[in-house]
């Protein structure tokens, strides 16, 4: 099978077919997501060698199981995080707490990057009829965001403030205003007016000279209060920075952005002023799925161009270089 495989340097190659083991489906990739996780792959600052790409939507096509049969032939989402299914908080329904966590594409089994991948049943959700790849796909991503809602304590209709306009700042935007939440965003590229405007986002343009850090007011849309509750998606350590000095006393950082670095971070800042810090990785994937199926949010807007997996490394080159910040890849249809 073709697949994208991260070895010093990322590769379009031919490699074989995984055999199916026992309590395994094999799944038909349809579409895959680029996101700045990739390119930090990519890029050596996660460590990861094998195919990545975790977030994926494909046809499950063979099955081990008798019990798994009743997915052959169905449309699935592959869970981002899943437990090793035999420890005692898997055993309990409390997968997320699993201490053999497995992240396809990150650690424990390869991503989605790739024509074929073998997952265990528990490992993915149907995706309902009616809801289209290009969204399934960033079902996981809206489902982390969403996430904040209950484990923050997020009240609803309260104002929040995002930093990053990038695909992951733009996706968390509209996942928000679509919530009820009153949403400022702020980031450098002001370039999706259209898009903001219709989903009643406010923006606020960081220059080059604040470098987000927010130490001057916005010189376009509302001046920048100080927020209870701030989402930082920059993907880079700035919005780190702008995060702290922007939250309010007491309030919450969410943070969204996966990158893993030796930035030595400031937490006097954090400690003194009793911000509280929650990161988002993961989220249930099935009432997300439910919302798009509904047709109350769609996130396509978010997200970049679509690349084929020949032109995987040019899917990575443009979420790094560009401001869309995530990319797709199509690597087959469905009834093909
Ligand atoms: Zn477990």
């Amino acid at each position: 099978m073709k697949a994208l495989v991260m070895d010093r340097e990322l590769q379009v190659m031919e490699v074989p077919t995984p055999g199916l083991l026992e309590g395994h489906m094999r799944i038909r990739v349809l579409l895959a997501l680029v996101s700045g996780l990739d390119v930090d792959i990519e890029a050596g600052r996660r460590p990861y060698s094998g195919i990545p790409g975790t977030s994926f939507v494909g046809v499950v096509e063979d099955v081990r199981d008798q019990d798994d049969r009743r997915f052959l032939g169905k449309r699935v989402l592959a869970r981002p995080i899943y437990g090793c299914g035999v420890c005692d908080h898997c055993r309990t329904g409390f997968e997320d707490r699993c201490r053999d966590r497995v992240r396809p594409g990150l650690y424990g089994a390869p991503g989605g990057h790739a024509e074929y991948v073998n997952l265990p049943a528990r490992a993915v959700v149907p995706v309902p009829d009616g809801v289209r790849d290009e969204a399934a796909v960033l079902a996981p991503p809206v489902a982390a965001i969403y996430e904040a809602v209950g484990r923050g304590d997020l009240p609803g209709w309260t104002n929040v403030l995002v930093i990053g306009d990038g695909g992951m700042g733009m996706l968390t935007a509209l996942s928000l205003a679509s919530a009820g939440y009153t949403v400022t965003l702020r980031g450098k590229h002001g370039d999706r007016f259209d898009v903001l405007r219709r989903h009643g986002i406010h923006f606020n343009l960081a220059t080059e000279d604040d470098e987000l850090l927010g130490e001057r007011p916005g010189r376009f849309g509302p001046a920048l209060a100080s927020y209870p509750y701030v989402f930082e998606a920059t993907g880079h350590p700035s919005g780190w920075e702008a995060a702290v000095r922007l939250v309010s006393p007491g309030g919450t950082v969410y943070e969204l952005s996966s990158f893993q670095d030796r930035v030595p971070r400031r937490l006097t800042a954090v400690f003194d002023r009793n911000i509280r810090v929650l990161g988002l990785r993961q989220g249930s994937l099935e009432p997300v799925l439910s919302i798009f199926q509904a047709g109350l949010f769609d996130p396509t807007e978010a997200v970049g161009p679509s690349y084929p997996l020949e032109e995987g490394p040019q899917a990575y080159e443009h979420v790094r270089t560009h401001k869309d910040r995530l990319a797709l890849l199509r690597i087959s249809r469905e009834g093909e």
